[in-house]
């Protein structure tokens, strides 16, 4: 691997897309988002090959079988995975992959990888109270989803300890500069 990985985590909604966002118009960084394979269904606002490679569950089995993998998760009967292809050929075109994983993704890659290869990132929300209001806020989840999402946050927030670094996501504009100068200290 020529250069390093980002691991870029966090509870879910907790702002991770929203601040990669902010990231990518940066074109000094030079990092690329890889784009996780997933069998969820697409949002009305995503695209395919944009925010995820949408497959079918078929082909997303034949990966795990044919070891396409780095690591791969289920959340909620939907599978997530990052493809050892994607990173090889962001990492061939010399730029650093940026890897927007769930928390145990994250954990597995750290393993992986080892420390020194990695810059790993943990994003965390101001607050529990917080993190509820904006699940609600972005209207994408039924009652029932938003309640596991909330009981996943209390199990991911124990592996916070791996992560090197942690920002809280309190202001946007703050949050994502200490993520940039984070990026820029450590490639
Ligand atoms: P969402 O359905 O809201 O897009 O994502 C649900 C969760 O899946 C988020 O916590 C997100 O970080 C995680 N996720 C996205 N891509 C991957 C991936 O490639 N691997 C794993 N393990 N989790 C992922």
């Amino acid at each position: 691997m020529k250069n390093k990985l980002i691991v870029f985590t966090g509870p879910s909604a907790v702002g991770k897309y929203t601040i990669e966002k902010e990231l990518f118009k940066d074109k000094n960084l030079d990092i690329q988002l890889s784009i996780s394979a997933t069998t969820r269904k697409p949002r009305s606002n995503e695209k395919d090959g944009v925010h995820y490679n949408f497959i079918s569950e078929k082909e997303f089995v034949k990966k795990i079988q044919d070891n396409k993998f780095i690591e791969w998760n289920e959340h909620f009967s939907n599978k997530y995975g990052t493809l050892k292809s994607e990173i090889k050929s962001i990492s061939d075109s010399n730029k650093i992959p940026f890897i927007e994983v769930d928390v145990i993704g994250a954990r597995k890659i750290i393993e992986n990888f080892g420390k020194d290869n990695l810059i790993s990132i943990f994003v965390s929300p101001p607050s529990m109270k917080e993190l509820k209001k904006r699940i609600i806020l972005r209207n994408t989840e039924t009652p029932k989803q938003i309640k596991q999402r909330m009981s996943r946050f209390e199990e991911e927030m124990k592996y916070i300890g791996l992560f090197d670094h942690i920002v809280v996501n309190d202001d946007l504009k703050k949050c994502v500069n200490k993520i940039k100068k984070i990026i820029r200290g450590n490639i």
